[in-house]
């Protein structure tokens, strides 16, 4: 008799064991999940395959943000480009560059001297052409930007140079008011 108590005890005791496993399985299991739903609700990321960035871009922003190219210096429409509002990546619409932080840096390059926050430019070690450059990148889909250099103004100290083909631009709305109201005169 004590046998057989002892063995119902054991079997319940293995039981509960295998409940409580498998709950707290099931638990990391929701956690596992929710981590990588809340990783991507933050990150956004956008991904598509080659095929897909050349039907949705043109020949000339295809070689810029997706291989990396360079436009001519002093050719691109942002150069010169003084109206207020938001730079935005060409690629994927991250707002990337304010204008209160553009400035005309000589170089021939839509030149920034921070982005709008951090996070929406990354970075990455470029040794190419016998130089050691940084190239900046949108955070958001990877497309190519340009480069970041130490040689720009205060407060920063650092230059943005971007290339004009792998910006949008969106005015600011109450300058897009003025400017209709200009128009419609
Ligand atoms: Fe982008």
């Amino acid at each position: 008799m004590i046998v057989g108590l002892v063995g119902t005890a054991v079997v319940k005791f293995m039981v509960v064991n295998t409940a409580i496993m498998i709950f707290l399985a099931a638990s990391s299991m929701i956690f596992a999940q929710d981590g990588n739903l809340q990783k991507n609700i933050m990150n956004e990321s956008v991904v598509k395959s080659e095929e897909e960035w050349q039907g949705c871009l043109t020949s000339e922003e295809y070689s810029i943000l997706r291989e990396k190219g360079t436009e001519m210096a002093f050719t691109g429409k942002y150069y010169k480009h003084s109206e207020e509002g938001v730079y935005t990546c060409a690629g994927c619409g991250q707002e990337l560059f304010s204008s209160d932080t553009k400035y005309d840096s000589g170089s021939g390059w839509p030149s920034f001297w921070q982005p709008i926050s951090k996070e929406k430019v990354a970075t990455e070690k470029d040794n190419s052409l016998f130089m050691q450059r940084t190239e900046i990148l949108c955070s958001r889909c990877g497309g190519h930007l340009g480069h970041v250099f130490n040689d720009g103004p205060r407060p920063t100290g650092l230059r943005y140079c971007v290339n004009s083909i792998s910006l949008d631009f969106e005015l600011r709305k109450n300058e897009t008011v003025s400017k209709q109201e200009n128009d419609s005169k």
